[in-house]
């Protein structure tokens, strides 16, 4: 028996009606998959035809049916034979591609891991949610919160308070301290039964370590560290950080699998407001590991004692850092007279730190700690981006530096060009004064 031959059905090309474009705002160039469409200045597309591949999304996005697909009188005779006979067509579109898509659609909603120490919420898991909730609304997708521990069902409620509107929730005694394996499994016995597009988890010790883990197993992407975070016009994520260190922002996608795992620093995100006795539906499922599967045991957990009169800055309101121009250990004293007549805390660059004038956890930008006080102070501190991904979002940024060329100014509310050893004790004064006229 002979195979029937396939007829290749014409697929055409895309053009416009004229007169009909409403100037929607380019939707038809965002979805064209080959970028044949270019915009006037009056907002009409321009299909280039030769290059389109006549796939439609342009035709099916117009709000305005404005476009229509075009054959010609040979096509659009094969097109009749083809419909009078019962000849088989060929795959109308690139299988591998429409294989991709049907793969990734089956993949919905934003993830927000919700860290927690004996049922203690990390911060950064809030951050998560407001960042999450403007992913979630331009994806037109559900917000939830992935939580895991024992007897952290009060969890699940304060992430409907910080906007996720679903919560899994994990809980059984083998999760109440936190050990990869454990973890991993879970995170993956959900990701597998629900499907989510994107997960997000804390840059910190634990979500540095589980989004490893889980990407690993999962064999999907994560970019860790992220600075920014969007959605494209095909509906990846767009994972903004640092690159080749930190001399670029580099913007990273996952689009062939799926989810897409990122990792957030703790302060990178703003903190989103809070509503009380927010509504949601929480998801039990009473998935467990056994505890003789899991080799790491906790047997007792040390505080760090060491840490006891340790500054955190990531809290603190007023920051007031030092760089190099600082000249040496001792006058940071300086900073720290400025700082307690503010209530804040004294920072400082790399390159200070690097010195050994202040120690280690002080250190703001890339390698040190991300902050988003209401007002930090640079003083003789160029400027370096690895710097500058620490603290650029804080409220307000006062630059004080003698080189009105530092890269410092372009991120300042306001600049001081002058020597910081003048400006400083100056602005010091001034503030007594102030408070004792009150
Ligand atoms: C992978 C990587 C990660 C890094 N991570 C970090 C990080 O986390 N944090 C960080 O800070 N850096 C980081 N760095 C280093 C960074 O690139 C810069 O080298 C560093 O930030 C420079 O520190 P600085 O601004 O104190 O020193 P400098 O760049 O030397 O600047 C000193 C400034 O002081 C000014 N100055 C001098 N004297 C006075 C005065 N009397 N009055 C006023 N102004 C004065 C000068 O005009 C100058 O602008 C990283 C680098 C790499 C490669």
């Amino acid at each position: 028996m002979t195979e029937p031959v396939k007829i290749k059905k014409p697929r055409g090309v895309a053009q416009l009606i004229a007169g009909a474009c409403i100037a929607c705002g380019a939707r038809c160039q965002s979805v064209c998959p080959v970028n044949c469409v270019e915009m006037t200045d009056s907002g009409e597309p321009i299909i280039d035809a030769p290059r389109c591949i006549g796939c439609q999304k342009c035709v099916k996005i117009c709000p305005a049916s404005a476009l229509e697909m075009y054959f010609t009188p040979e096509e659009q005779k094969i097109l009749a034979e083809l419909a009078a006979s019962a000849a088989p067509v060929e795959e109308e579109i690139d299988p591998e591609a429409a294989a991709l898509a049907r793969k990734l659609a089956q993949y919905s909603g934003v993830w927000v891991f919700v860290e927690q120490t004996e049922g203690e919420p990390a911060k950064v898991s809030w951050e998560l949610l407001g960042v999450g909730a403007e992913l979630a609304a331009k994806l037109g997708v559900e917000l939830c919160a992935l939580v895991i521990g024992e007897k952290v069902e009060h969890l699940c409620r304060e992430a409907f308070n910080y906007g996720a509107s679903k919560a899994y929730l994990i809980d059984a005694p083998v999760f109440f301290h936190y050990r990869t394996e454990a973890y991993l499994e879970a995170c993956c016995h959900l990701i597998e039964k629900y499907k989510p597009e994107i997960i997000l988890m804390g840059a910190t010790g634990m979500g540095r370590d589980l989004a490893g883990a889980v990407a690993t197993k999962v064999a999907t992407g994560l970019t860790a560290d992220c600075t920014g975070l969007g959605i494209d016009d095909k509906r990846n994520l767009m994972q903004t950080r640092p690159a080749f260190g930190g001399n670029i922002m580099a913007t990273i996608m996952c689009d062939k699998f799926r989810p897409q795992m990122s990792t957030v620093r703790p302060n990178v995100m703003p903190m989103p407001a809070r509503r009380e006795a927010a509504d949601g539906i929480i998801i039990r499922d009473d998935f467990t590991v056994p505890e003789e599967s899991i080799l790491t045991k906790v047997i007792e957990i040390i505080r760090d004692t060491n840490s006891k009169g340790a500054v955190d800055i990531t809290g603190a309101d007023f920051i007031i850092s030092g760089g190099r121009g600082m000249m040496g250990p001792d006058n940071f004293a300086l900073l720290q007279e400025l700082a307690d007549e503010l209530g804040g805390v004294v920072g400082a660059s790399r390159s200070a730190v690097d010195a050994g004038w202040m120690p280690g956890d002080r250190q703001v930008g890339q390698t040190g700690k991300t902050v988003r006080p209401k007002i930090y102070i640079a003083c003789g501190i160029s400027g370096a981006i690895q710097h500058l991904v620490g603290m650029q979002d804080s409220d307000m940024v006062i630059a004080i530096n003698r080189d009105k060329n530092a890269p410092i100014f372009e991120v300042a509310t306001y600049g001081i060009v002058g020597d910081l050893f003048q400006v400083i004790p100056a602005i010091t004064r001034k503030i007594r004064e102030l408070k004792q006229k009150k």
